[in-house]
């Protein structure tokens, strides 16, 4: 698989899964920092759970007291067939259902997730990144901070609550985290984030990765193709929630 960097497209490989429904259970609860959650789930069902892009996503099924079943979109942060294990983070906000079921999990409660129907990998040859984000961009930022590849080079701004938000993660890349405090009531608003981002410079074929809370997202988008030129197919951007609305994201084409 080679990629021609100069052409005006990054080659990305969309693999098709087949769709499963897992259940599994919970075998560890950790606040990895004070606001993010870290479940470790088991079981036989995770014996062959593939995801092969670092921004796949599977639905967990939340059954809700009314015999309704809520679902909402994670990133499943790591994956081991072999010891048969899925790890979701959790970004803790006024919980709705998924950040509920998390908070009140305990060890031996089963959790059922359906996919990921898909992975979307973006070419290893590609050399630079831009990955903008918040708190649930995160899982989906570490994973592919710890998949790249030496000689790859990864700029991250990641906003956050606070210091004590901040994530370290290994990687052979060379890696450039400019963390971004602001409060949870201001995750809505991109202005601090774009001011960090007019600092760093932006190589042309520079993949470029976006994903925040919706309207965060579309002016983080704007502002890197229409301010800074950067090509729409080297720009992927999701709008990962959508402020005032449950179960709500957004796709940015
Ligand atoms: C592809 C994809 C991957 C994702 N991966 C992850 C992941 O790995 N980890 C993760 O934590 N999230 C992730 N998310 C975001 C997660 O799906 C949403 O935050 C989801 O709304 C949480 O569900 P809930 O039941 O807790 O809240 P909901 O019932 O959906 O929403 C209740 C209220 O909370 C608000 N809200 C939702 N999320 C947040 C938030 N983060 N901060 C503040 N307010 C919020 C909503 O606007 C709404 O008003 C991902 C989303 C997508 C689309």
């Amino acid at each position: 698989m080679t990629t021609d960097v100069f052409a005006s497209s990054p080659k990305i490989d969309r693999i098709r899964h087949e769709l499963k429904r897992r259940d599994l259970t919970v075998i560890a609860k950790d606040y990895i920092t004070p606001a993010m959650l870290r479940i470790t789930l088991k079981g036989d069902d995770a014996s062959d759970f593939v995801s092969l892009g670092a921004d796949d996503h599977i639905k967990i099924f939340i059954p809700t007291s009314g015999g309704a079943t809520e679902r909402r979109d994670y990133t499943p942060r790591r994956y081991d067939t072999s010891s048969r294990t899925v790890v979701i983070d959790f970004a803790i906000h006024e919980a709705g259902p998924a950040t509920q079921w998390a908070l009140n999990a305990k060890i031996g409660d089963v959790l059922s997730i359906g996919g990921p129907k898909g992975s979307a990998v973006v070419s290893p040859d590609i050399i630079n990144w831009l990955l903008v984000g918040d708190e649930t961009a995160l899982p989906a930022i570490g994973r592919r901070i710890e998949e790249a590849l030496a000689g790859q080079r990864i700029s991250a701004v990641i906003a956050i609550t606070g210091p004590e938000e901040k994530q370290d993660f290994t990687s052979k890349a060379e890696v450039n985290i400019h963390w971004v405090y602001r409060p949870l009531s201001d995750a809505a608003k991109a202005d601090l984030l774009l001011q960090t981002l007019e600092q760093i410079e932006i190589a042309p074929h520079t993949f470029v990765w976006v994903a925040a809370e919706a309207s965060v997202t579309r002016d983080v988008r704007r502002y890197l193709v229409e301010q800074r030129g950067h090509a729409l197919p080297w720009t992927k951007a999701s709008g990962y929630w959508v402020k005032g609305m449950a179960d709500a994201h957004e796709k940015f084409e």
